[in-house]
């Protein structure tokens, strides 16, 4: 059997959506006999994301510059995108920021007026990406196939929603238990 190259991806949100993931426990051992993981934050130490993905997860909303870059190589790269969770479904809690009027109030704010030892901008090209004005969910920058929405998405509904891609079949997302926020 042909196993499925699966991929899950962190932008920005707390892990949270992973930490459910995870809680899927004896049933990650059943999935495993169908899907590699060709990259994830919980399941590999690759630093480039793979060719010829066929499903990946992405959690989090598209805040800087990295995330910007990623999402782009990841849709190029991927057959099925699933938006997972809140944060990449609508931005969500980074998306708080978007109402205090684009990155240089929210970087003043955090690191100079409230900065209590040397507050400094942070700045290191090529280690500190550059924040977007907004914080973008993830369909207005890639298109997504999937969306799962949950803050997390429980580890039921995950699983509920892997379970038919297995078999190459499109989940239902319908219905309080498949597509309710938070
Ligand atoms: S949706 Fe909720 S659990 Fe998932 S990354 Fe965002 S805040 Fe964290």
């Amino acid at each position: 059997m042909n196993k499925i190259k699966f991929a899950t991806v962190w932008l920005a949100g707390c892990s949270g959506c992973h930490m459910s993931f995870l809680d899927m426990d004896e049933w990650l051992i059943e999935l495993a006999k169908y899907v590699d993981i060709v990259y994830s934050p919980v399941g590999s130490d690759l630093k480039e994301y793979p060719e010829n993905v066929d499903v990946c997860l992405v959690e989090g909303g598209v805040a800087n510059q990295d995330n910007l870059e990623l999402i782009h190589q990841v849709r190029k790269r991927t057959k099925i995108l699933i938006s997972f969770g809140d944060c990449a479904v609508t931005a969500n809690v980074p998306g708080m920021r978007n109402m205090l009027g684009g990155s240089e109030p929210v970087l003043k704010r955090a690191y100079l007026e409230l900065g209590d030892v040397t507050p400094q901008l942070p700045n290191e090209p090529g280690i500190v990406p550059e924040l977007l004005d907004r914080v973008l969910p993830v369909h207005e920058v890639v298109p997504v196939d999937i969306f799962m929405p949950g803050c997390p998405p429980s580890s039921d509904r995950i699983k509920a929603a892997i379970k038919p891609l297995l078999k190459g079949d499109r989940p239902t997302m319908e219905g309080r238990d498949m597509i309710k926020f938070g």
